[in-house]
């Protein structure tokens, strides 16, 4: 076994865009288990969005990371010693150790994923919080009727892959919006959209309308700015928006002003923000469902993995960019 673990710790709060002097890479000592805890290999680290909130000096749903604190993050991994009597040396586990080798947790808080069916990454990704993500705002929040159009932001992302996927699946039509031709051309020849629009490309509101010439039923919301101002004139009346992201804002220190209310009025738009931490009910379920149609090929996946936890940064600051391509994860060994 290491002597030593190695993270990454918080080493300011960011104002404004996310640099990499943010975070400090640090050794420390091998965490011992105490009694009902487990110590943990990680082999993957999830990098989400939603680690930019944390990071905030300012309030956000959840708990934030302090400065000298590991970062936050969801794992997969192998317990290499063990204080609970259902967790064996050698066993796969879902967690959330955080930006660090090793990691102890409550045998409580982690999920055996001894009989999984999918490679472990998957349950990071389509097959894990993104997956139920969409899950939850596609199929519970927004309800889609077959014939209905759909939309979608950062459509070839964890999120939005599975939402295009699940509204196909739904009978829809599935428009997606995403950055650059590669990008569109993957949502489309790979993933089954019916549409995808390059936001890039410079005719953003021209581009949304030729996509989708019944409107739009559903928008999934991931990105706001200016993607939801192209959006929103094509929207139908009793359409739905599930709130689910904003990522064009994350790294702003101002938020962006509401849109035209009046639109939301006169179409009887519903709008509902949702955090998938919510409903913990209803995880089992997606996650069966959501496995059942990966393992059919009904759902694909795409994944940017980065070697190492000292490149977890640099990759990190590159979702706010698009550099990502899929799901990102950080190969941990
Ligand atoms: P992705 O894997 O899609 O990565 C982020 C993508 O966002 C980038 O690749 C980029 O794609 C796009 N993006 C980044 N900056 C901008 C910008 N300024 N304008 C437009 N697009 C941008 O991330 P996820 O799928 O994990 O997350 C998608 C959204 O879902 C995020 O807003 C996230 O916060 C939210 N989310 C919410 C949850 C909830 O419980 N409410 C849970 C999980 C995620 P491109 O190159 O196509 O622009």
């Amino acid at each position: 076994m290491k002597e030593f673990n190695k993270q990454v710790l918080l080493a300011a709060h960011p104002e404004g865009w996310v640099k990499e002097s943010d975070f400090k890479i640090a050794d420390s000592p091998m965490p011992v288990p105490g009694a009902g805890q487990v110590l943990v290999r990680n082999e993957y680290l999830s990098l989400d969005p939603y680690m930019r909130g944390r990071i905030s000096p300012r309030k956000s749903y959840a708990k934030g990371v302090e400065v000298g604190q590991v970062m936050v993050g969801g794992t997969v991994g192998e317990v290499v010693a063990s204080s609970d009597a259902n967790f064996a040396v050698g066993d796969k586990v879902l967690g959330s150790l955080g930006w660090q080798l090793y990691g102890v947790a409550d045998g409580k808080s982690l999920q055996k994923l001894s009989s999984a069916k999918l490679p472990l990454s998957v349950y990071l990704g389509a097959a894990g919080m993104p997956g139920v993500t969409a899950w939850i705002g596609l199929l519970r929040i927004a309800k889609p009727k077959a014939g209905e159009t759909v939309a979608v932001g950062a459509a070839t992302g964890a999120v939005g892959a599975v939402v295009g996927q699940l509204a196909k699946l739904q009978g829809c039509r599935a428009v997606g919006i995403a950055g650059g031709p590669q990008k569109c051309a993957y949502a489309v020849e790979e993933l089954g959209f019916d549409a995808c629009v390059d936001y890039r490309a410079g005719n953003l509101a021209k581009d949304v309308d030729a996509a989708t010439p019944q409107g739009i039923d559903i928008y999934f919301e991931n990105v706001g700015g200016e993607v939801l101002e192209a959006v929103l004139p094509r929207l139908n009346d009793f359409s739905r928006i599930p709130l689910c992201g904003l990522i064009s804002d994350y790294n702003s220190t101002e938020p962006r002003g509401i849109p035209d209310l009046r639109q939301f009025l006169f179409k009887r738009i519903h709008l509902q923000g949702f955090i998938c931490s919510d409903t913990p009910e209803v995880w089992p379920e997606a996650i069966r469902q959501l496995e059942g149609w990966i393992s059919g090929g009904k759902i694909k996946y795409r994944e940017t993995i980065v070697d190492g936890l000292e490149n977890a940064p640099r990759a990190f600051i590159g979702l706010f960019k698009g550099e990502n391509f899929g799901k990102l994860i950080v190969k941990l060994r």
